[in-house]
């Protein structure tokens, strides 16, 4: 295909908002190509050289281009740069120069598509001395065998800026566009405009999986099953006589596309897969240690229940650690490192590489996990701001896994020498259990309990925070892996509400193994005549050491003593988080924390909020 023919394509994609146009406008561009030039057709149609899961980069700054740009447009960086300005975009800016240079000269030849791709790759192994030059002299021929219009569109594949609107979604169902018949509900079928192509099922698809008047059940998506029955129609093959059917065939088709893409993580292969081998030759894509997949996203809920309204009941609650998503893959004894955005990071943390190499019993496997940093000296935590040092170090590489160790906290596995990502939470953590050799400091599974008691999951999102980590993960047990998904088959849990600055009024002498201890603070904030007024009882998640010291301040403060109860002096401000306020009879301002926290000592403050914060952050929860 030449690439002007493409251009004029980018050109269609770019000046339409609609996201069904766009599937079109692809579906048609993806139709009737051969393999080799569908691949290569789908992956820069969304701004790509590289396949998602390849973890290469070009790398041509802008800066490099404006010296591309020199060399072969004749003008000056300075003359470059001001039109860069005024039109914000360095493809537009390459049109415009190379245009009004082109007035003088002719010399354009005829690039196809194929050679577009691979100079482009090309330019991505130049590495070394001299790399830099060679990629200018290279882009810079390329650009000088454009018309304006390729370049432009040239000079935005290499910045990935195609700004075309063109993003997963709409490749997918393209795709699905280009392959696979359109289903259409037989009113809609009856109706007056319908395209050809536009039938409902065909015959490529009914002998693949559909038998006339049989009910068909698929394998791997569960949704129920689909009754098709053949009618006298001469456009159509088969028509499915119920709305609700249709939708479901139309998810199916939808679903197989996307699983093809959510285990091999390239459109490329999905679609030449769809085109040759159909339905079936897309389920049974399978994931390739190595070749890393889109992590699991997780929606963000703001309270215990939300989180359990979400995810059902019982369900898995993880911490959330501060660290950094890890996908671990292993075979034999090889394994790779990769990060979240899929760039592969094993050089940069051979502690990690030993670590699975040593502790995870199995020959072939992939495992998501955090890594959490730590103190070398005194255990702590260390926030994730020091361990992204780590991710892009090039050099004093043992030096960094001595002064930032990490520690591996495994908490799902997607393939166990095959994919596992069908498979439920449960069935995969109890996989996990069974590989992972635990090894203080090195892996540890994540902290984790099932449970549907809401009192349960706040003492362990008290002790997350504590222990300096991020609050919690609630996970729905019977839920699949869905790569790259910000679905709600599991959900974070941090605190979020503004803190409240309360001082401690009383407090209780603790039982069992704490007695000795004061616990369970009173705390109160202030009316405008100065008194205070209780709005909570801070009871769970005091670690030893924080036990301790509150012993410390408080017994010298003691003003009455009733049983195990104590009054305190009004002198000691703590920083109180919480999940939200409640109206409450309880406590003589009216208001109840729920969930509070102790976040610090405020040392720096003499006096507790008013009433009237907690007022007013009571009405904004609503
Ligand atoms: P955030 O900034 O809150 O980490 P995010 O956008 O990076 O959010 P989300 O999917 O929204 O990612 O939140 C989940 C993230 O939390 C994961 O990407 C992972 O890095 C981290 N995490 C820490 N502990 C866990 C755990 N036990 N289970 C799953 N993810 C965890």
């Amino acid at each position: 295909m030449d690439y002007k023919d493409l251009v004029g394509f980018y050109k269609k994609l770019g000046s339409t908002q609609s996201s069904l146009e766009k599937t079109s406008i692809l579906s048609d561009l993806f139709s009737g190509k051969d393999d080799r030039e569908l691949e290569i057709l789908v992956k820069l149609c969304m701004g790509r050289i590289f396949s998602a899961w390849k973890d290469e980069d070009i790398g041509i700054s802008s800066k490099l281009m404006v010296k591309a740009l020199k060399k072969v447009s004749g003008s000056g960086e300075k003359a470059i740069n001001q039109e860069w300005k005024s039109t914000g975009d360095l493809g537009k800016t390459a049109e415009n120069l190379l245009g009004r240079k082109r007035q003088q000269t002719f010399a354009v030849r005829k690039l196809t598509v194929e050679k577009v791709h691979e100079n482009l790759k090309a330019v991505a192994d130049f590495e070394g001395s001299g790399s830099q030059s060679r990629k200018i002299d290279n882009i810079s021929e390329l650009l000088s065998m454009a018309n304006p219009e390729e370049a432009k569109y040239i000079v935005r594949t290499v910045l990935r800026n195609m700004r075309l609107g063109v993003g997963e979604g709409i490749v997918r169902d393209a795709i699905l566009e280009a392959f696979f018949p359109i289903i259409l509900d037989i009113k809609d079928a009856m109706g007056e405009d319908i395209r050809e192509k536009d039938v409902l099922i065909d015959k490529k698809v009914s002998n693949d999986f559909l038998e006339e008047e049989k009910e068909f059940e698929p394998e791997i998506f569960n949704f129920g099953s689909v009754k098709i029955s053949e009618i006298e129609y001469d456009r159509f093959d088969v028509i499915i006589l119920d709305k609700t059917d249709a939708r479901k065939l139309y998810s199916y088709l939808k679903d197989a596309v996307q699983h093809g893409y959510d285990v091999t993580n390239d459109f490329g292969d999905v679609a030449v897969t769809a085109k040759n081998r159909g339905i079936k030759g897309l389920l049974g894509l399978e994931m390739k240690i190595f070749r890393p997949v889109n992590a699991m996203l997780a929606k963000k809920v703001d309270t215990i229940k939300e989180g359990f309204e979400t995810v059902g009941k019982p369900a898995g609650v993880d911490y959330k650690y501060d660290g950094m998503r890890a996908q671990l893959h292993k075979k034999d004894d090889e394994v790779k490192v990769f990060t979240r955005r899929l760039d592969d990071v094993t050089e940069q943390f051979p502690d990690v590489e030993k670590a699975v190499k040593e502790f995870v019993k199995s020959d072939e496997c992939i495992i998501d996990s955090e890594l959490v940093a730590y103190d070398p000296d005194d255990g702590s935590t260390v926030p994730f701001q020091k361990l992204s040092k780590r991710i892009k170090r090039k050099y004093d590489i043992d030096e960094m896994v001595e002064n930032i160790p990490v520690e591996i906290r495994p908490f799902d596995i997607i393939y166990l020498e095959k994919a596992l990502i069908k498979r439920k939470y449960s069935e995969r953590f109890e996989k996990l259990e069974s590989i992972i050799e635990e090894e203080n400091d090195v892996i540890r599974l994540v902290d984790r309990m099932v449970t549907d008691n809401e009192e349960d999951v706040n003492s362990m999102q008290q002790r997350s925070l504590s222990e300096g980590q991020e609050g919690i993960m609630m996970k729905n047990l019977d839920a699949e892996y869905k790569p790259g998904s910000r679905v709600g088959y599991m959900v974070k849990l941090k605190p979020v509400m503004e803190t409240l600055d309360l001082v401690i009024i009383g407090a209780e002498w603790s039982e069992g193994r704490r007695s000795g201890w004061l616990g369970s603070l009173t705390m109160g904030c202030k009316d405008d005549d100065g008194n205070y007024l209780e709005v909570g009882k801070l009871a769970t998640g005091l670690t030893d050491k924080q036990l301790e010291e509150i012993t410390n301040r408080l017994e010298p403060l003691i003003v009455e003593e009733d049983g195990r109860q104590v009054k305190v002096s009004p002198e000691v401000v703590v920083e109180a988080e919480f999940e939200e306020i409640q109206k409450s009879p309880t406590y003589t301002s009216g208001f109840a924390l729920r969930f509070p926290r102790l976040k610090r000592f405020r040392d720096d403050k003499e006096d507790a909020d008013s009433i009237e914060k907690v007022a007013r952050l009571y009405k904004s929860q609503n």
